[in-house]
């Protein structure tokens, strides 16, 4: 049995599905869960559209008929008029109307995930009827009702052994009957919300799903060749691994490599289930496989950029030294506010750390350390991580760059600069 994850930009048109199709054809003598993500930059738009509907925007219709709008070009392109799948997507996106109706609710993240969620419910209900026109028996199933998790908003825990006991009653009898079609990044809580677990999740959920049947494999088919070692859209000359072993990936994932959602590797690695990252532009091709057996071969040094960070700095307002009670208050603020700390120093007077901006989240941070700290921030920063570095070429790499920061380690540099790349 296998796990497939199709991401936004492998169904970000119609040529895209129609591909979809044909990746899976490829494939027609295995039982294949297909997990797939919102289309293009579908996920983008939706959280525009939720912080126009919070903050009571004139915008909020404009993006909405947007959206609708990109959906509806790509099923006029694929389906004849009046197949079912309109009015399935219209009654999808209906779920968002009747929420724009009223006032919105107070709980921003709880918003978020009852409006975001849509861009998987659409794409999974339009994937799923080219397949079945196609010719394959495709099944559609709610992912809410598979994947359980706590009603930690935009960052769902799963609840292991509910979500296992659900996925292996429902799921391997349905897989006898044809391929299944659902959706990345959802999830559901005990009181039928919905929650997303974290952007770019998808990858997770068939993580998830993998685990929990003790698939053979799981395939991520993605824009790129495979894990290569810097992002090509900044760097030239990239190169692609054949294999890496689980802990570099998840080294990787954690510095911020976003080819795969860091919560992916950890239930594949305990399962021993292999992880291919294969191109959706060339299915045949061999991509990289992540497994167990893997002797990492760097011919290149791993390059991860991580954008839009903060750089915060705090000093105590009574101008005491920065000692272990004033760190413990401070990682409980960044916990309380779901804030993950990507790289830290201490010194005498301050405490300086890095991290990812989420503007409601960071406004809330600074209010809840105010009484006790000053703070001094600087944001658009950018966290360029090395690993595997030679130090001779480091110095070409921030060449003409301002270091705010650095930290080295054996095999692992982190810098964070000023100017982007
Ligand atoms: N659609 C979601 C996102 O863009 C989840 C995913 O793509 O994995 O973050
Ligand atoms: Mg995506």
């Amino acid at each position: 049995m296998l796990v497939f994850k199709f991401g936004g930009a492998s169904v970000k048109d119609a040529d895209g599905i129609v591909n979809l199709a044909k990746v899976v054809k490829n494939y027609s003598a295995d039982q294949i869960l297909i997990v797939v993500s919102a289309m293009g930059k579908t996920t983008n738009a939706l959280e525009n559209l939720t912080k126009a509907y919070v903050n009571g925007s004139e915008e909020l219709q404009g993006i909405f008929e947007d959206i609708k709008t990109y959906h509806y070009t790509i099923i006029e392109k694929l389906f004849e008029p009046y197949h079912p799948v309109f009015n399935d997507v219209a009654n999808t996106f209906v779920e968002i109307e009747w929420l724009i109706e009223d006032a919105p609710h107070e709980d921003y993240d709880f918003v978020y995930d009852q409006i975001v969620s849509v861009g998987e419910l659409v794409s999974t209900r339009i994937v799923n009827a080219y397949l079945n026109k196609e010719g394959f028996k495709s099944q559609w199933i709610d992912v809410r009702g598979y994947i359980h998790t706590d009603n930690t908003y935009r960052e769902g825990a799963v609840q292991w052994a509910k979500t296992r006991e659900s996925i292996n009653t429902g799921i391997p009898g349905l897989l006898q009957k044809g391929v299944v079609v659902t959706q990345g990044f959802l999830g559901g809580t005990s009181e039928n919300f919905t929650t997303t677990l974290g952007r770019e999740g998808s990858d997770y959920t068939a993580s998830i799903f993998a685990a929990c049947l003790g698939a053979e494999s799981v395939t991520t088919w993605k824009d790129v060749p495979g894990i290569l070692n810097a992002d090509p859209k900044y760097f030239e000359d990239t190169v692609k691994f054949d294999e890496l072993s689980y802990s570099e990936a998840i080294e990787m994932t954690y510095y911020g490599a976003s080819v795969i959602h860091p919560k992916t590797i950890k239930p594949l690695q305990n399962a021993k289930i292999p992880l291919f990252v294969k191109p959706f532009f060339d299915p045949r091709a061999t991509g990289t496989l992540i497994h167990e057996n893997s002797d990492n071969k760097f011919i290149k040094p791993v390059i991860i950029l991580k954008q839009n960070q903060v750089l915060l700095s705090l000093s105590a307002k009574d101008y005491s030294f920065i000692s272990e009670d004033h760190l413990s208050n401070i990682f409980k603020m960044f916990a309380q506010n779901h804030i993950k700390v990507n790289m830290m120093q201490t010194s005498a007077l301050s405490f300086s750390v890095c991290f990812d901006l989420n503007e409601e989240r960071f406004k809330k941070l600074l209010k809840d350390l105010s009484p006790e700290f000053k703070a001094k921030y600087n944001n658009n920063l950018c966290l360029v991580t090395v690993r595997h570095y030679l130090r001779s070429s480091l110095s070409e790499l921030t060449d003409g760059k301002t270091i705010l920061l650095e930290q080295l380690s054996r095999n692992t540099v982190q810098m964070v600069v000023k100017e982007s790349f």
